[in-house]
């Protein structure tokens, strides 16, 4: 067997402790006699693993008591609509922050559903290159919450702080962020948010899980003419199982949990790994003549490093080279082309040096 390295943006490359140990659990889970797979959700076996793989999240993340942890299906791509439709249930309207395809899907949603919108800046004049500013927030006075994507996964562009959400008359605006592509990259305040979502498929486990992390003031407010299953209230009331929840996708998302406490140490060990991953592959980027980044330096994501080659016309060679050298997975999003290097928790530090090794080679070799 030969396991490559896989800068896939998502699904994403799982921890290869977590899939030996799903391996060692798949046919008799814990001498049970069956496969978590086939165990009922209501099962005492399957309760237990829900409620560690809650209970670490909630370690991990330091998630105060008064936040419910919600394990959904549906994508982030629902929680787009699902948002306004339990957040705006008394009026007002969703502010949005604008720095890439992603916030934009969001607030598209929202439109769509004719919910109240309002733009409360964009990154959209340089291209989606710089994070707005706190200073530049223009917060409506209807404002029911304000919406970001705190790292957009196609642009690689991150906010390098938390915005602070307020009405001009001084009420606090509940914040609201998709960090689909960098929750458990580092330490987080969760008492600064209302709501937290993300979907599974990048640094929480495999796909078909959504995670939604929601401050107790803000469930109840939905209309009664929403689907009970996107109702936030009724989903925290049930512990996630109005209906069966992806119940394989739950357990592994806690055996993910379980190496990030135990075999990485924690989120600020996490961090610091991160951090030197992103950093020496901005750095060879930056060093070269082939390759480069548009990013603005404070806004460079850590999680999604795209980057382009200055002849388009090698992208085929690079891409197969890289391929064959066991570097999978380096296309940029069919929408923006070019390349990107996802480097989310499960990505060693030896898959960076590989790829590192690989561009400079290609780059001497072009040269
Ligand atoms: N938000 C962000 C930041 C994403 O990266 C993605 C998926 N790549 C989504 C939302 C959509 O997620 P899903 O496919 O789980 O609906």
């Amino acid at each position: 067997m030969t396991r490559r390295y896989n800068f896939c943006a998502g699904p994403a490359a799982l921890p290869e402790a977590v899939l030996a140990r799903a391996q060692d659990e798949l046919l008799d889970y814990q001498g049970r006699g069956l496969s978590v797979m086939e165990m009922s959700h209501r099962s005492n076996e399957f309760v237990a693993i829900a409620e560690q793989t809650e209970a670490d999240l909630r370690q991990l993340l330091g998630i105060p008591s008064n936040y419910k942890v919600l394990f959904l299906q549906g994508g982030a791509s629902l929680q787009f609509a699902m948002l306004p439709m339990n957040l705006l249930g008394h009026g007002g309207s969703g502010n949005f922050i604008q720095t890439g395809i992603w916030g934009k899907k969001a607030l598209t949603e929202a439109k769509r559903l004719g919910f109240r919108h309002h733009v409360a800046a964009s990154s959209e004049a340089s291209g989606h290159t710089k994070v707005p500013a706190q200073d530049a927030l223009q917060i409506s006075t209807d404002a029911a919450y304000l919406h970001y994507t705190s790292n957009e996964t196609i642009g690689g562009l991150e906010f390098d702080y938390v915005p602070q959400a307020q009405r001009s008359d001084g009420a606090d605006v509940p914040l609201v962020c998709d960090m689909s592509s960098n929750i458990l990259s580092g330490p987080l305040d969760v008492s600064q948010f209302g709501v937290i979502y993300a979907g599974a498929q990048k640094n929480i486990g495999p796909a078909g899980l959504t995670l939604v992390v929601v401050r107790d003031d803000l469930l109840g407010s939905a209309p009664p003419t929403i689907p009970s299953l996107f109702d936030y209230q009724q989903l925290a009331e049930a512990g996630s199982m109005v209906n069966t929840p992806p119940t394989y996708a739950w357990y592994l998302a806690g055996l993910v949990f379980q190496w990030l406490k135990d075999d990485i140490g924690g989120l600020e060990a996490m961090d610091a790994i991160n951090r030197r991953k992103a950093q020496k592959l901005y750095a060879a980027i930056d060093a070269s003549e082939l390759y480069s980044n548009p990013i603005a330096l404070a806004n460079r994501s850590r999680m999604n490093v795209p980057f382009v080659l200055d002849d388009a016309r090698l992208d085929n060679a690079f891409l197969k080279e890289a391929d064959e050298a066991g570097l999978l997975n380096l296309k940029g999003h069919r929408s923006v082309g070019g390349m990107r290097a996802s480097l989310y928790n499960a990505v060693p530090e030896e898959a960076v040096d590989a790829l590192i090794a690989f561009m400079a080679d290609f780059e001497q070799r072009r040269g």
